[in-house]
């Protein structure tokens, strides 16, 4: 049987001179590999929709008990022209996709919509950061922002723990002596660890666009997932 199925590229691997074994997200079978021949081809009409980021239908006969599928053709939907374009986005997006090659959460119209967003929009790092809150939820290991992690107190919060995972009152911060942050940055982690890309509107005024927000959070994902995020680099790299 013929599938024809929706899929976003999120890894790519060069396999042989002419070939790959792409990773593709969907909706129906969440992640699947094919092997695409001719994929550094130019001549190869698959060339065109199976690129990293690119949004395509993909026609392969599944089958469950195969690692691998063998892609029989592609055609691009939709390509994230303003991601392909800009090196900063190409960067989160590279963030964004290897979180969701490394994790087996049904997770296809989240990442969807991240990239449509940061296609879309100039507030790169409050779209990165709403999708790390919303991965953070799904995995179960979002931080404790409703008072100090280690004690409970409520107010006297000084610091962020990505060890811990969530905030530190300054008492129990002699003990740990982690960095201290400003009120701003206090109450804006707040925020968006409760928030979402539904309420995605109301979040742009609110001074989230940070990436020290998004430092913290990919910090917090990286020790309690235990995943390694080596397209993080890049980032670090773009805001020293
Ligand atoms: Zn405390």
């Amino acid at each position: 049987m013929n599938d024809l199925i929706k899929g976003i590229v999120i890894n790519s691997i060069e396999y042989k001179e002419n070939d790959a074994i792409i990773t593709i997200l969907t909706n129906e079978f969440g992640k699947v590999a094919l092997y695409v021949k001719g994929y550094k081809k130019i001549t190869s009409k698959n060339v065109y929709a199976t690129q990293l980021f690119d949004y395509s239908n993909f026609l392969f006969d599944y089958k469950p008990d195969k690692s691998i599928q063998i892609l029989k053709s592609a055609n691009l939907i939709k390509q994230f022209s303003d991601i392909k374009t800009d090196y900063e986005k190409i960067s989160i997006a590279s963030v964004i996709c290897e979180i969701a090659n490394a994790v087996e959460e049904d997770i296809y119209k989240l990442v969807f919509e991240t990239l449509k967003k940061l296609d879309d929009s100039d507030q790169i790092y409050l779209v990165l950061n709403v999708f790390l809150v919303t991965m953070l939820n799904i995995l179960g290991i979002a931080p404790f922002v409703d008072g100090c992690v280690n004690c409970g107190r409520t107010n006297d919060i000084e610091s962020i723990s990505t060890i811990e995972g969530g905030f530190l009152c300054c008492y129990c911060n002699r003990e740990f002596n982690e960095e201290t942050f400003d009120v701003e940055i206090l109450r804006n982690f707040r925020i968006i660890n409760k928030a979402s890309f539904d309420v995605f509107d109301k979040l742009i005024p609110l001074k989230l666009n940070d990436f020290k927000i998004t430092n913290i959070l990919i910090l917090i994902l990286i020790n309690f997932s235990g995943i390694n995020l080596k397209s993080y680099k890049n980032l670090i790299n773009l805001n020293k």
